[in-house]
């Protein structure tokens, strides 16, 4: 029996961190998930509200904040390219604060940290497929560029932490993920395709759809997250984790055609700029350290997120045109939360610990 732990999960409301909150709480662990509701939806984390082990601070990790814990999860950041372009500034401040702020956190509490990097580290890339030992090839004065210096930029704070201060760290550069949870209006192109073939309306793909993406399952990223966090202290990454089957975008659509028997046609818009080409992760170095693969394929894991989009658009719960949840006051409307909120004024030293 592994031992039990007090884990934060920031971002923990959003789509991989509630199934991580899911997880570890399976574990037997107890959970905080630190979330603001930027992306995150209330609906994520719903069905934990009444466990006895698990908690909601809402809070913007970009300021400084103090909680006790044995192991912090880093998720806490908008990861769909139409969500962090939507307020370049804001992701940045969440990549390059949220970090400070929570190594500084796991530098006080001692406890371990875990940072969800991503594949946009490689930007364009240039070698292929990419292994951690790649440097990347990334446009920094770009749009998507305030989610890849960001993150680069944490992955350098984590890195520095480590060194300077001995922090127990793990980084992991997760690649394109997709499954249950994930938002309808999320932008993103596995949940665009479902969302656009289960409403009838036309396929978007952007550019000619030549470019490739390798697509993850979320229950086999969580599980090399949390083999990471728990692989032995000397393991720092960074691991890519992701699925190594690599499709082009067109052939994602002609599978979500195929799976759901739409008779949604495709329509070609403008590729975005700076879009990567190429994306398959070389995943060696996680499957030898950590002894991860990931097990699901993408027919099998679409067929499973298909009939969560079905089943939510057919509730009619959710608009799929809706804007995404920002307002702090909707997403809290339900007085079923455990709520704390942070002052958001003291320096680090000066914020009171809260929690345990
Ligand atoms: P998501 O947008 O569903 O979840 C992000 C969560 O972070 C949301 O709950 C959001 O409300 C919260 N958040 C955003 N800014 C915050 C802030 N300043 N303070 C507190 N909470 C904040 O995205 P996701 O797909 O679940 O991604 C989770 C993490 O994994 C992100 O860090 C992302 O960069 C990384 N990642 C995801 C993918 C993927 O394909 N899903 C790929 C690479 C990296
Ligand atoms: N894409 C697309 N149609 C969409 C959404 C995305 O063709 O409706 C493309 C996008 O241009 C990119 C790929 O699908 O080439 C993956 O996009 P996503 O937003 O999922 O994430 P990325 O891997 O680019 O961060």
């Amino acid at each position: 029996m592994s031992e039990r732990n007090r884990i934060i999960v920031t971002g923990g409301a959003g789509f991989v961190g509630s199934h991580l909150c899911d997880r570890l709480l399976e574990g037997g662990h107890t959970v905080v998930c630190v979330d603001n509701f930027h992306t995150g939806r209330r609906e994520n984390v719903d069905h934990l509200l009444d466990h006895s082990n698990f908690e909601i601070v809402e809070h913007d990790v970009a300021v400084p904040f103090y909680l006790d814990a044995d192991k912090v999860y880093n998720l806490a950041c908008p990861a769909s390219p139409e969500h962090y372009q939507d307020d370049p500034i804001r992701t940045m401040k969440t990549s390059v604060f949220g970090a400070f702020n929570v190594l500084d956190l796991a530098k006080r509490s001692g406890s371990r940290i875990l940072q969800a990097s991503t594949s946009e580290v490689y930007g364009d890339p240039i070698e292929h497929p990419q292994h951690e030992s790649y440097n990347g090839n990334v446009n920094p004065i770009g749009p998507r560029a305030c989610y890849d210096e960001g993150k680069r930029c944490a992955e350098t704070l984590f890195f520095d932490f480590h060194r300077q201060h001995g922090i127990e760290i793990k980084v992991a550069r997760i690649f394109n993920t997709y499954g249950p949870r994930m938002q309808p209006n999320d932008g993103r192109v596995v949940s665009n395709f479902i969302v656009q073939a289960l409403c009838g309306r036309p396929i978007t793909i952007y550019g000619e759809g030549a470019q490739t993406r390798s697509f993850c399952y979320v229950d086999d990223l969580v599980s090399g997250l949390v083999a990471l966090m728990d692989s032995p202290s000397d393991l720092h990454g960074p691991f890519n984790l992701g699925n190594p089957g690599e499709f082009t975008v067109r052939e994602l659509a002609e599978l979500v055609i195929d799976l759901t028997g739409t008779s949604s046609e495709i329509v070609y818009c403008p590729l975005p700029a700076d879009d990567p080409r190429q994306r398959r992760p070389n995943i060696d170095h996680a499957t030898s350290e950590l002894g991860w693969k990931p097990e699901v394929c993408l027919r099998d894991g679409l067929v499973r997120t298909i009939s969560y989009f079905d089943a939510l658009l057919k509730a009619g719960t959710h608009e799929p045109d809706a804007a995404v949840q920002t307002s702090h006051a909707s997403a809290f409307n339900g007085e079923r939360y455990k709520r704390r909120v942070i002052k958001e004024t003291g320096a680090v030293e000066e914020a009171a610990p809260i929690g345990k």
